[in-house]
């Protein structure tokens, strides 16, 4: 069971979430995120840091340590657990200011960003204890880790965490941190902004779990993206294939990677409310469920890159020499589209935009279009469906598309769009797909 962090952000929240804890008649391991805004300002102290503002890095922790003051006086009443969440904000905020005076690296920065999953799983465990309620808090730093590549070891977290598991046959519930994890150097590490929900399916993975609960602040996946149009519906199932385009084109709610090992070991995922729990959220398994178009979803700021070259005509290795371009810059391609004389496309960060033009330039001449969102639409078979490509072109026919991929997987067909469409793209496929306004 997996709890993001504005499920544990507020003290009643964290009560709350003890309920649906309890109500389990299996043993749980309870993976917890950091407080909502907890690690967005430990990544502003490293930056403060780094910076050498030590007074500005300063001001941050010591508003944060305040907010966790603040918490646990809601958090806890009994004046020997009040004496215990004390503590646990004391260790880790003497440890803020301790790296205050150390100079900045970037394993560093990586401790910093620990803390607030630290102090999350800490403080729930003294709010646990106070209400008498057994449990064992399991370190993650003591099994999860991650390999020189910044890949997650299953093997390895398998092994110890079944260790350590082996210690506890009697217990029920475990409470771990997400995101946090320890890397081939033996240094404190993470699994990148998100990755709680990576953390729980890799826990779920390696000790082979019945389910995995991520339990969000909405009702499931939904059909299309609730910030943008008026009404969206929570999709029931969806396949693990299926889940993995939509986490990756936009659906903010499970982090992509997180599909992966759920899918190898064939763990069913669930997504859940906190706020309303007996809602039926997603279930994502091997089965799509049904046949058709199940939701759209955007992701923005995508750059698009056309390469034009008569020297592409008939010619072989033309892609590879393109493609190397970008694997040197270690920078993904998301979508791409060929003629037989230019080849467009497309990348989600242009943290090396300069360098990889330059590169480039020898093969053709170059187009880039900045700001660009890509559309993606996903079901089960759609791309077999005629009636559902009309559908989709005929309810976007006013709308300028750059380019379109169709046929890569039978799940998905996506679309490039320039970003300031977005909206009205969204608000149009979702009336013309799925009848909604
Ligand atoms: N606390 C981390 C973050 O905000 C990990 C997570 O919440 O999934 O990115
Ligand atoms: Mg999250």
């Amino acid at each position: 069971m997996k709890f993001g962090g504005t499920s544990v952000g507020k003290p009643e929240r964290m009560h709350h979430i003890v309920s649906l804890v309890t109500k389990e008649s299996e043993p749980a391991i309870v993976v917890l995120s950091a407080l909502s805004g907890t690690t967005n300002a430990l990544v502003e102290i490293g930056l403060w840091i780094a910076k050498g503002d030590r007074s500005s890095a300063k001001q941050t922790i010591d508003k944060l340590e305040e907010h966790y003051h603040n918490f646990i006086s809601q958090l806890v009443s009994k004046p020997e657990a009040v004496a215990k969440a004390k503590a646990v904000i004391a260790e880790h905020f003497e440890f803020l200011n301790i790296i205050l005076k150390i100079s900045f690296s970037e394993a560093l920065s990586k401790d910093i960003l620990a803390q607030g999953e630290l102090l999350s799983t800490k403080l729930f465990c003294v709010y646990l204890e106070e209400q008498g309620i057994d449990h064992v808090l399991l370190p993650a730093l003591e099994f999860m880790t991650i390999d020189s590549y910044d890949e997650p070891q299953i093997g390895s977290i398998k092994v110890k965490l079944t260790q350590l598991l082996e210690k506890y046959k009697d217990k029920k519930i475990f409470v771990t941190q997400g995101y946090i994890s320890r890397n081939a150097r033996g240094e404190v590490d993470n699994l990148k902004r998100g990755g709680s929900d990576y953390s729980a399916s890799l826990i779920a993975a390696a000790i082979n779990a019945t389910v995995c609960e991520i339990w969000t602040d909405i009702d499931g996946m939904h059909n299309n993206d609730p910030r943008i149009v008026k009404k969206t519906v929570p999709v029931e199932q969806l396949s693990f294939d299926e889940a993995a385009e939509l986490a990756y084109f936009g659906a903010k709610i499970l982090h992509p990677a997180s599909i992966w090992p759920a899918q190898t070991y064939k763990i069913p995922v669930k997504l859940l409310n906190t706020m309303a729990p007996e809602a039926r959220g997603t279930l994502i398994t091997e089965k799509a469920g049904s046949v058709g178009v199940k939701a759209v979803a955007a992701k923005d700021n995508i750059t698009a890159i056309r390469i034009k070259s008569s020297r592409m005509l008939l010619a072989y290795g033309f892609l590879r020499k393109i493609f190397e371009v970008f694997e040197k810059y270690r920078t993904p391609i998301d979508m791409i589209t060929t003629s037989e004389v230019a080849v467009s496309i497309t990348i989600d960060h242009s943290n090396y935009l300069r360098e990889i033009l330059k590169e480039l330039e020898p093969f053709g001449s170059i187009e880039v279009d900045e700001n660009q969102a890509i559309i993606s639409v996903v079901g089960n078979e759609i791309s077999q469906t005629t009636q559902i490509v009309k559908k989709l072109f005929g309810s976007i026919m006013n709308i300028p598309v750059r380019m379109v991929s169709y046929g890569g997987s039978p799940h998905n067909i996506s679309l490039l769009i320039p970003g300031e469409y977005k909206t009205q793209i969204l608000q149009q496929l979702n009336r013309g797909m799925f009848g909604l306004e």
